[in-house]
């Protein structure tokens, strides 16, 4: 028997054809690695069995208590008030029984005046105390110990045969057949040194557990071994890139990047701008293709430096583009980007769905002949008809929106492969990384530029509107402006927009002597890209708006963002929303707004906005509220499946799989010791399974 028999050849189990089709049919169990990953959500306490004299003590719990059963009762009549009602006493105490629904036979045969175990959650009602549906077992006959493993199924299952005795049986049979064999990838060593149990050990105590430490002890065992795997892949996975990959080889920053530096510099760039900078002309000269993630927290300046690199592609004869996720955000980098190069002898365009035909056609016949030389754009980008002369570097903003096949298509833009610097402003935390990006290069922008003032951030309610406007309307008199934002409401696209144009028009009265743009989802590119226009040059002094401003955009003059129904965004939402502002040198604000009755989770997420102003320190808060999943996308993760391992909450164990995995291949970087030969054979088998990864993710 091993993982990949069929549930039907378990011997000696209870599992028949007809089982095996309704676990397969309900609960995709086929294999015995199937059974064995259906893991009990919860276990009963075997271990103790209490007097009756502490039953106050168990209230709201299971527990289990010994004593004597007497006076079988029905009371009521008909469902639901209909029950049968014993007392459970001994010595000291007496409880009640209480079966609301309940077979005929059972009234007549209750073990009366026998000394009885009796298992179950304990209720409490006006100082009396009661037991539901008890599990009753005679002493002498079985007194059960440790933990009793409880598995998912359901009563019309459990009326076909697919109950507890079931999954137990038939698990038990499996984990303690003596041919059953799971070896585990990690080194026998390393299991000794962590004091860890062995696989099969593992599963015997998952399903069977003596302790509940004992468990904890085993899923450590099956996380780590599940983490270091995965950290394998990713560290051959990088060395196969490394050593494979051929690419553009820029061998000098250029005159082109020279003098821009020297003349045209808007500003000195920050130490951390430099440094990434540095470190991505370093991994661009090198002749092999690079594959870089830049982070940056909102307003660190990923822009310029997203330029600067370009200049270095540019300048070594070949093309760039940069693709932004929204056509705002595409816009407002043609827009900088253009700004940055008016004096520079380069041809930059842009490229949206929103293009004219005309347009479109030349930028494509520029850019196969290598007139064009930087390309802004959406996904339009990705189309077949854009062919370009020689791509040298595609950098893709806000990289998380973007799928792997999306970036998969750019890869293939150019005979050698383009360098791609992917920019992402979610700070990821450094176990994620690790655990996601572990087998990419990363950058770092971890300053902000001179001069920055921070945010002061608050949460305000309803009642406090007139203070508010009056307050903005002192900071609108200075000649600053103000954004005011509505959630999307995902279910309707109607309700949104009703939010967002009744906000409109009712900050249109509070402040007739401002103009006031709206700007959301559903208006047409033309609505849009003018609305976004008349703010961004200072035309109109308000923008009423939904998300559609969360990335990117970039009006410094702006100095507060007041968020309408704060409690419904997102955590990293509300901090890229909060980014729009203390952009240029004036003292900003935001302010969250969220009624009284708010969710848990709302109200943590304002408390940390108002506490932080710190990405890294929001999206560690975020993970603990969504879990790894949600914050990365399935994209992100690739084929890489945990079925142990949260990465947002086992970030000590993702630092300590690193530490053991470092170790071992300092000492065997093929993992060719026989003593190293069960990780190796895990890499490869799970390597196979994640194969289905993009060449860069
Ligand atoms: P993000 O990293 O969020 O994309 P941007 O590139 O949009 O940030 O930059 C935010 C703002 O800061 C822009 O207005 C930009 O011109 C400005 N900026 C960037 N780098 C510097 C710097 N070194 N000194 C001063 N201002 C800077
Ligand atoms: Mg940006």
């Amino acid at each position: 028997m091993n993982l990949l028999t069929p549930i039907l050849q378990i011997p000696n189990s209870p599992i028949n054809e007809e089982r095996a089709g309704l676990l397969g049919k309900y609960f995709s169990i086929v294999t015995v690695e199937d059974l064995l990953f259906h893991l009990p959500y919860k276990f009963l306490d075997k271990s103790n069995i209490y007097p009756l004299s502490q039953v106050v003590n168990w209230v709201g719990k299971e527990a289990q208590f010994l004593g004597t059963i007497t006076k079988v009762q029905e009371i009521g009549v008909g469902t639901p008030s209909k029950r049968l009602v014993t007392y459970f006493f001994d010595d000291n105490f007496s409880i009640q029984l209480v079966w609301f629904r309940y077979p005929k036979w059972l009234v007549n045969s209750l073990p009366l005046l026998k000394k009885v175990i009796v298992y179950g959650q304990v209720l409490e009602f006006s100082g009396s105390y009661s037991i539901a549906h008890p599990e009753i077992s005679v002493e002498k006959d079985k007194r059960e110990v440790g933990l009793q493993p409880v598995y998912y199924t359901s009563e019309k299952l459990i009326s076909r045969g697919i109950n507890q005795k079931l999954f137990r049986t038939a698990i038990h049979k499996i984990v303690f057949h003596p041919e059953f064999n799971l070896p585990s990838f990690l080194p026998e060593y390393v299991l000794v040194k962590l004091n860890l149990p062995q696989k099969l050990q593992a599963f015997r105590s998952l399903h069977f557990p003596q302790t509940l430490l004992e468990r904890e002890k085993s899923l450590e065992m099956l996380k780590i071994e599940e983490c270091i795997i995965m950290l394998g892949i990713q560290h051959y996975r990088k060395l196969g890139r490394e050593s494979n990959s051929v690419g553009h080889a820029f061998s000098t920053k250029t005159e082109l990047f020279n003098n821009f530096i020297k003349q045209s510099l808007p500003f000195p760039l920050t130490n951390a701008q430099n440094r990434v900078i540095e470190e991505i002309y370093q991994d661009m000269s090198m002749g092999k293709q690079m594959n870089r993630l830049l982070q940056g927290d909102v307003g660190s300046g990923k822009t310029i430096v997203a330029f600067l690199c370009m200049l270095i592609a540019v300048g070594n004869g070949t093309q760039s583009c940069l693709m932004a996720p929204t056509e705002i955000l595409a816009r407002q980098h043609f827009a900088s980007l253009e700004k940055l190069s008016h004096k520079l002898p380069i041809q930059i365009n842009i490229l949206t769905g929103s293009t004219k035909k005309s347009d479109r056609e030349r930028i494509h016949r520029m850019l196969h002949s290598g007139d064009l030389h930087i390309l802004v754009g959406t996904h339009a980008l990705l189309e077949d008809p854009v062919q370009f002369r020689k791509l040298g570097l595609a950098v893709i903003d806000e990289q998380h929106r973007f799928g792997v096949a999306q970036r998969g298509v750019l890869y293939k833009k150019n005979e050698i492969p383009p360098h791609i610097l992917l920019m992402t402003a979610t700070p990821i935390p450094r176990t994620l990384a690790m655990t996601y990006f572990a087998d990419l290069p990363v950058s770092i922008i971890d300053e902000l530029p001179a001069g920055r003032k921070p945010i002061l951030t608050v949460s305000r309610k309803d009642k406090n509107r007139p203070e508010l406007y009056a307050f903005i309307r002192d900071e609108l008199r200075k000649g600053r402006q103000v954004y005011i934002v509505y959630p999307l409401i995902e279910e309707s696209e109607v309700l949104t927009y009703k939010n967002v144009s009744q906000g409109w028009t009712e900050i249109q009265s509070i402040f007739p002597e401002y103009k006031v743009e709206m700007l959301h989802g559903g208006m047409n590119t033309d609505a849009k890209n003018n609305a976004m226009a008349s703010f961004k040059n200072g035309n109109s002094q308000i923008l009423v708006a939904t998300t559609v401003i969360e990335v990117g955009v970039d009006v410094p003059n702006a100095s507060i963002m007041m968020i309408e129904n704060a409690d419904k965004f997102g955590l990293s939402q509300l901090h890229q929303l909060r980014g729009r502002v203390g952009r240029g040198a004036e003292k900003s604000f935001c302010i969250l707004m969220a009624s009284e009755k708010i969710s848990k989770d709302g109200r943590k997420r304002i408390q940390t906005m108002c506490e932080t102003q710190d990405g890294f320190k929001i999206s560690e808060v975020d993970l603990q509220l969504r879990g790894s999943g949600d914050v990365m996308g399935t994209r992100q993760s690739g084929s890489i499946e945990f079925r142990f391992l949260d990465p947002a909450q086992d970030s000590e164990i993702v630092e300590l799989s690193g530490k053991i995995l470092q170790k071992i291949l300092d000492n065997d970087p093929n993992l060719q010791h026989p003593d190293n030969e069960p990780l190796q054979r895990g890499i490869k088998l799970k390597y196979k399974e994640a194969k289905k990864w993009s060449k860069i993710s």
